[in-house]
C-alpha cells in the first residue's frame, strides 16, 4: 500500500454532517448540541436523539477527551488503534488513537484531538496523549 492509498479514505458527506467535516478540515471538532435540553450528541444529527427537538445547533467542542475502551490491530503493519473516546462534553467517538506507545495505552487515559488528512480537503478527527 503507497503512502498516498494509506491516507485517502473515501468520506460520505451528507448534508447533516456536512458542517462537521468542514470543521475537521479546518481543525475544529464540532458536536451538535440542543438547545431544549442542552445534551450534546454524536454523531451529528439534525433532531436531538434525547428530547426530539430540531432546535439544536453545532459547537465547538474543547478537543479533550478519555479513552472509554480500545482495541489494538497488531497484526497491521504498523500496528494501529481504534477507540471509544469520551469528550469532556459528554459525548461518545469511534476514532483513533495516534502518536502514543500502543503499549501504554489505557482506558480512562486523557487524551486530545488532533487531526489527521484524509485526502480531498478532508481531515479526521483522531487522539493522542494529552
Ligand atoms: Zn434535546
Amino acid at each position: 500500500m503507497s503512502a498516498d492509498q494509506k491516507s485517502k479514505i473515501n468520506l460520505v458527506v451528507n448534508s447533516e454532517g456536512k458542517p462537521y467535516w468542514e470543521g475537521a478540515a479546518k481543525g475544529q471538532l464540532l458536536i451538535r448540541t440542543c438547545n431544549a435540553c442542552g445534551k450534546a450528541h454524536h454523531y451529528p444529527r439534525t433532531i436531538c436523539p434525547h428530547c426530539f427537538s430540531e432546535d439544536t445547533a453545532f459547537v465547538e467542542a474543547s478537543g479533550n477527551g478519555a479513552i472509554y475502551s480500545y482495541s489494538v490491530t497488531r497484526q497491521a503493519k504498523p500496528p494501529y488503534v481504534i477507540a471509544y473516546v469520551t469528550l469532556d462534553e459528554g459525548v461518545t467517538m469511534l476514532t483513533n488513537i495516534v502518536d502514543c506507545e500502543i503499549d501504554r495505552i489505557r482506558i480512562g487515559q486523557k487524551v486530545r484531538v488532533k487531526f489527521s488528512e484524509a485526502g480531498d480537503g478532508y481531515a479526521l478527527p483522531v487522539f493522542t496523549s494529552a
